[in-house]
């Protein structure tokens, strides 16, 4: 089986030919793997977006390919293929439900499709559920909160059976409550097989990744595993990325001269981590604390 998505060399251009040519991608090669869970970090500009849209074929490249489930995006007849089975989700919740009852939402995906009625009814059924939101099927989209329209959004796509989700800093307009909502859904769709392709400029999101890349200027900038990629943070703050609360908090005392492991993530390994300091007696008497 060909790997998920598969980019060799892509660069994008916009305008390209003209004075007002703007290089976003400039030579990007990545690997997706099926059940993955990507991050996509990086400043402003960076070409985060750009990148997301080649894995739908909403933009061709200007160079190099893109492959999904070994389809090349170039090849027009497999456009809709390619989009059935890479969903998007992007930032504006408003701008991504048409219909003016949530279900009737769900199942404008599947209806393109040509999926018969008996099933979509299903398929709209199975995805509300996923996304918990099945008691508000009968809802009116716009009278829903930040964080219920963006797993509605989820539900949508879900309802096309995809097997990657990207969603593009789809959490940036939501408050804390609703950051958390989308993050555990799409945690939890992740952990049933989806693969999802998570854009964000929350660096405290990108921990929970299996692999982060950071793109800066178009290229891929730094990456590897969140804990492998935290201990990087030179390199983060060159590009103009903090890290997140608990692994900066880590540093900050491991440079104060606490022996604290490296690849510290979650509080709990932070608490873990101190208490088992706090135990070391020996350590404690080499240091003057009593
Ligand atoms: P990010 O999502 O990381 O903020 P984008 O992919 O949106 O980055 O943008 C990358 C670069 O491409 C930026 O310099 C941006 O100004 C430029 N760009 C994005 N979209 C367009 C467009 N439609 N036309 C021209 N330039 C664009
Ligand atoms: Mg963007």
């Amino acid at each position: 089986m060909p790997p998920l998505i598969e980019i060799r060399n892509l660069r994008h251009v916009y305008n390209a030919g003209t004075p007002a040519a703007v290089v976003a991608v400039d030579g990007i090669s990545l690997t997706v793997e099926r059940g993955e869970f990507l991050a996509v970090v990086g400043g402003n500009g960076s070409g985060k977006s750009t990148l997301a849209k080649h894995l739908n074929a909403l933009l061709l490249p200007t160079e190099g390919e893109v492959h999904v489930d070994g389809l090349d995006t170039r090849d027009r007849a497999s456009v809709w293929d390619i989009r059935q089975r890479v969903g998007m989700v992007f930032q504006n919740p408003d701008n991504q439900l048409v219909a003016t009852v949530v279900e009737e939402d769900i199942a404008f995906g599947p209806e393109n499709l040509g999926v018969p009625r008996g099933e979509i009814v299903a398929r709209v059924q199975e995805a509300l559920a996923a996304v918990d939101m099945l008691e508000y099927r009968r809802h009116a989209p716009h009278l829903l909160s930040g964080g219920q329209k963006q797993r509605v959004a989820i539900a949508g796509i879900l309802a096309m059976r995809p097997q990657c989700l990207v969603l593009d800093e789809a959490t940036t307009m939501l408050d804390p409550l609703g950051r958390r909502e989308v993050l555990e859904t799409v945690r939890r769709l992740n952990a049933g097989g989806v693969t999802v392709i998570h854009i964000t400029h929350t660096m405290d999101e990108a921990v929970l990744a299996h692999r982060i890349i950071a793109l800066q200027a178009g290229r891929i900038g730094l990456e590897g595993p969140p804990a492998q990629v935290f201990d990087r943070a030179g390199d983060l703050e060159a590009m103009g990325l903090t890290l997140p609360l608990i692994p900066a908090l880590a540093r900050t005392l491991r440079a104060d001269g606490l022996p604290l492991r490296e690849g510290i993530l979650f509080a709990e390994q932070f608490v873990d981590a101190v208490a088992a300091l706090a135990a070391d007696t020996a350590w404690k008497s080499r240091n003057g604390v009593h």
